[in-house]
Order: C-alpha cells, then sequence, then structure tokens
C-alpha cells in the first residue's frame, strides 16, 4: 500500500516503516559522528524507549557508549492495512541496528506502569543482564491504571488555580489565537501527578532493588521540562508542574535510599515530541524558539540534547543547580536566546508568524516522528506496514 500522513490534530494515525527506519539510522549516524563516549555505563535500561527522548538515550548508551540495551515500550502492531505506531517501526529498525552492531537489544512491549511488566523486565534482566547500572526514565503517557487500586487516571495538562488568557497556535491552519485555558479541578491536578509524577518511577526502583538486579553504582535518571514564563503558566506552574515537582521528591527519596549520586533529574530543553505537541502553548512557543535557536547557531533536537549529556553531565564533577537536578536546558534558558523569544513573544499573530517563527521547521519535524517527509525515501513505493526495511 502507499502510506501517507493521517494527521487529527496533534496526532498522525499512520507511521511509515521506511521514514522510521530512516530517522532511527540518521540518529545513530549522528551519535557516530560524535565519537565512542570515553565512559557510560554499559547494562542500561530504558522505560519509554520507542520515541523522542528515550529512543535518542537508548541509541546513545548503544552506539557511543557500548552498553546492552533493555527498553520498554507502549506499542500498537502492523496488519496487513494498517500501520504501526511510529515506535513498533523504530524499536525494530533500532534492534536490527544493534544487532548488526554486536550489540543485540531487548525490547517489551506493554504497559510500563503495571506490575506484570515489572515482572517481566525482572525475569529477562536476570536471564540477559544479571543486573542494570542504569535506568532511565522517559515516559510519557496520557492515563495510567494504578496496580494496587485498579484505578485508571488520566492526566490534564491545564493551569492551577486562575484561568490563563494564552497564545496558542493551530499548527494545521497557521491561525495565532488568544485563547482562555480554565483551570485545573484539585481532582484533575492529582490525576496527572498520578500519571506524570514519580509514583511509577519509585515503584519500579523499588521492585528492581527488592529483586536484587541493581548493581553496585547503580543510577536513574528522569527527564523534566522547566521552560520559561512563555510557557510557566500551562506548563511548569500548572498540572504537568506539580508532576514534575512530584519526579523531584521522588529522586530524593530514592537517593535517601540508594545514595547521594544515585538518582538525578535531568532538565532537558523543548522539542519536538508525540507528547510535547499535546500541549498547548508549547508549539507557538517551539516554532519561536526553534527559529531564534537555529539564527544562533544552538538549535538541538533530542539526539544532540542525549549526546551532550552523556558526554558532559554523567560525570561525578557535573553541576547541578538548587534542586539538585542535572541542567541541559542551559543553551535555551540562557539570556540571549530567552530575550528573543520575549522580543518576539508579544508582536506574533497569524501575520506576523512566518516572519517571528519557524512553523515549517515545526510541521516537518512533527511529519518526521511518524516517518514522513525524511530525505530518501520513495513515499511513492508500495510499502508493506508489517515490513521495515533492513
Ligand atoms: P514521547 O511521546 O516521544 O515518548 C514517550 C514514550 O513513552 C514512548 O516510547 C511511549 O511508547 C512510551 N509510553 C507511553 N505510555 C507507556 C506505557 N503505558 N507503557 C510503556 N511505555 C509507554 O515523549 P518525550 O517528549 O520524549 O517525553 C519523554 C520524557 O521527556 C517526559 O518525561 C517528558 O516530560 C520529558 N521532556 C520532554 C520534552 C519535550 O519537549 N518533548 C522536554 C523536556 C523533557
Amino acid at each position: 500500500m502507499i502510506i501517507e500522513p493521517r494527521v487529527r490534530g496533534f496526532i498522525c494515525t499512520t507511521a511509515h516503516p521506511a521514514g522510521c527506519a530512516r530517522n532511527v539510522a540518521d540518529q545513530i549516524a549522528y551519535v557516530r559522528r560524535q565519537g565512542e563516549l570515553a565512559a557510560c555505563p554499559k547494562r542500561v535500561a530504558v522505560l519509554g524507549c520507542s520515541t523522542g527522548y528515550g529512543l535518542a538515550t537508548r541509541i546513545v548508551a548503544t552506539f557511543a557508549g557500548g552498553a546492552d540495551t533493555i527498553g520498554v515500550s507502549f506499542e500498537r502492531e502492523p496488519t496487513e492495512t494498517r500501520t504501526a505506531s511510529a515506535g513498533w517501526y523504530n524499536n525494530r529498525a533500532f534492534e536490527a541496528q544493534a544487532s548488526n552492531s554486536g550489540r543485540p537489544a531487548l525490547t517489551l512491549e506493554g504497559d510500563a506502569f503495571s506490575d506484570a511488566m515489572k515482572a517481566s523486565f525482572i525475569d529477562a534482566v536476570r536471564e540477559r543482564f544479571g543486573q542494570i547500572d542504569l535506568l532511565v526514565y522517559s515516559l510519557a503517557a496520557p492515563s495510567r491504571t494504578d496496580p494496587d487500586t485498579g484505578q485508571t487516571w488520566r492526566s490534564s495538562i491545564k493551569a492551577i488555580g486562575e484561568p490563563v488568557q494564552a497564545k496558542t497556535l493551530n499548527t494545521e491552519t497557521g491561525e495565532v489565537l488568544e485563547a482562555s485555558l480554565a483551570p485545573a479541578s484539585e481532582e484533575e491536578a492529582a490525576a496527572t501527578v498520578a500519571v506524570m509524577g514519580g509514583d511509577d518511577w519509585k515503584r519500579w526502583i523499588d521492585q528492581l532493588r527488592a529483586a536484587g538486579v541493581l548493581a553496585p553504582g547503580f543510577r536513574t535518571l528522569n527527564y523534566t521540562y522547566i521552560g520559561s514564563e512563555h510557557t510557566w503558566p500551562i506548563y511548569w506552574k500548572g498540572t504537568l508542574g506539580r508532576a514534575k515537582a512530584d519526579i523531584d521528591q521522588k529522586a530524593e527519596a530514592i537517593r535517601g535510599q540508594l545514595g547521594e549520586d544515585a538518582a538525578r533529574i535531568v532538565a532537558l530543553k523543548a522539542v519536538v515530541t508525540q507528547a510535547s505537541s499535546a500541549i498547548p502553548m508549547v508549539p507557538l512557543y517551539g516554532t519561536v524558539l526553534f527559529k531564534v535557536m537555529k539564527a544562533m547557531g544552538l538549535h538541538e533536537g533530542c539526539i544532540e540534547q542525549i549526546d551532550r549529556l552523556f558526554r558532559t553531565r554523567l560525570g561525578s564533577d557535573a553541576a547541578l543547580d538548587e534542586a539538585g537536578r542535572l541542567r541541559l536546558d542551559d543553551w535555551e534558558l540562557s539570556d540571549a536566546v530567552q530575550a528573543e523569544v520575549s522580543r518576539r513573544w508579544p508582536l506574533l499573530t497569524t501575520q506576523t508568524l512566518a516572519d517571528l517563527a519557524d512553523l515549517p521547521e515545526y510541521r516537518t519535524q512533527f511529519l518526521r516522528l511518524f516517518g514522513f517527509g525524511v530525505a530518501g525515501v520513495d513515499y511513492a513505493a508500495d510499502a508493506d506496514p508489517r515490513v521495515v526495511p533492513a
């Protein structure tokens, strides 16, 4: 069949196997160009391994760090007539390349929030690795079923307290809109913390520790976004920020159990991923940010950020912020970048968008997440959605 993008708001319901495979290959090529890492944990687990920051983490650990990895992600499998999720194609492409490089990788697909997945993971680690040295938690999910109560929590991406007057972007039409975004109820805020906070991360660490599969010197990382005043009303000061404050607390608790350097939150920059495209204000902020950072020669995507993390922030001498976090959002939040974003922000309208922001780049990156618009891929060729080309 001919596979085309089918975009509905901030999701694309199809994905292209050859395009996804090429995306993975391009990221591997980038990492290889940077050279081998001087030091890297050798048995690495990535939860949320199939797209975005998690996929980049798995690629850097494997292809620059020489690590063996076990990944967990939630995917839709293909049928003869329906494409898989992009992450399913990415996982297959990653596994093939890792195997070709002598680092066969294991991927478990299913619900990382369940205890059944944690049990399967522990069995697999015992069998394949014995123990693990590093676990990176990079899950982004809209809902979570609590294994203790069976209750399903759904996150709401909303402000807290007062309604927020915000500029947003319709990425399909290019319209800049002024919207009043209603605040979350206390229940919605609590549910968002239950989904995107640190409960499940801590549960993973507790269960892996009890099973004896954490190696001496084990470390765990969890990713956060802090951002600037342009996104604070909906992000850092909203329900997601409350969930991210919870992972800061859980990091503290894990450090209390496993040692001072055992758990770190890593603040990363805003990039286009399936998760971030669903957050109001973030696509508009992103289109401005990309234009500004590109003009300043500071542009980074997932792979560049994670490569920099492994090269410059995992040593024992790495600088921490006041909350004990590692910061990779330093370029995004630099005075020069934020001053220029702030200058442009009040001027943004549907008419000025093309001058002040880079919507074409945003759209290109969004479609690329699903394997579309990737250079070197023949989209007119007949493709079997069940086959990921080598
Ligand atoms: P993403 O949507 O690209 O990836 C999410 C991953 O989670 C996928 O691999 C998906 O399969 C997996 N997943 C979702 N639900 C699951 C479940 N129930 N079981 C197993 N796997 C599941 O997201 P992302 O943007 O890379 O986000 C990863 C982390 O990075 C998040 O903590 C996010 O807050 C953080 N972060 C993102 C940005 C950004 O701009 N995108 C910036 C800073 C920090």
